[in-house]
């Protein structure tokens, strides 16, 4: 999509061990009317399937999927890294490597927001090794629901997470491919 890609140029940096900051516009800062612009363009690809949920992991993936949230409306649910007494122990449970923080989480969903019923959109800011995915799609089948369709903003192709995901039969739609970086700049996949 032209305008993040623009915006990528723009405002995002590039910091060692490829590892792209947009803290300017996604990840700090953010930028609502692009989010709605990003949000629509998610509904174009994804409105012919039958989404009642959206759900992403928190704390970077709750400002565009709430976006998406409203363009979809249904609601947005968000895997949480910690536990709390609302959230009780009647939750979903699995492990995630985070790879920018290089450790392993536990994430939860609550059994009362997700159910077999369910027909759901993930969302999130990055795709890099699919870890946060493989997460929140073991949430999914934990709760016997099914996974529509993958909306992400940035994808890294040249880490391997959307490859294995579509061979295992995942529709993804990222905004932005980034098939390599140099020492200051994006190398788009498909620049507009
Ligand atoms: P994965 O699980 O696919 O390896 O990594 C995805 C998660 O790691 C995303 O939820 C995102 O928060 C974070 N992440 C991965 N790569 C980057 C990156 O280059 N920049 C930022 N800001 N976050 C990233």
């Amino acid at each position: 999509m032209r305008k993040l890609e623009e915006r990528i140029m723009k405002d995002g940096l590039v910091l060692p061990g490829n590892i792209l900051k947009v803290d300017r516009f996604i990840n700090h800062m953010i930028d609502p009317v692009l989010f709605e612009d990003l949000a629509n363009e998610f509904y174009e690809k994804f409105k012919d399937k039958k989404i009642n949920k959206i759900l992403t992991i928190e704390v970077s993936g709750i400002a565009i999927a709430y976006a998406c949230g409203i363009r979809f409306n249904c609601p947005v649910v968000f895997a949480k890294k910690t536990s709390s007494k609302t959230l009780g122990d009647n939750c979903y449970r699995t492990e995630v490597f985070s790879f920018t923080k290089n450790r392993s989480y536990e994430v939860m969903v609550s059994k009362e927001y997700l159910n077999e019923k369910d027909h759901v959109l993930l969302i999130d800011d990055f795709l890099a090794n699919g870890k946060a995915l493989e997460g929140l799609i073991d949430i999914c089948s934990q709760a016997n629901a099914t996974v529509e369709g993958i909306g992400i903003l940035i994808e890294k192709v040249f880490q391997k997470g959307g490859e294995n995901l579509r061979r295992q039969g995942y529709t993804i739609e990222s905004l932005a491919r980034i098939k390599g970086f140099t020492d200051d700049s994006v190398i788009f996949e498909d620049l507009f």
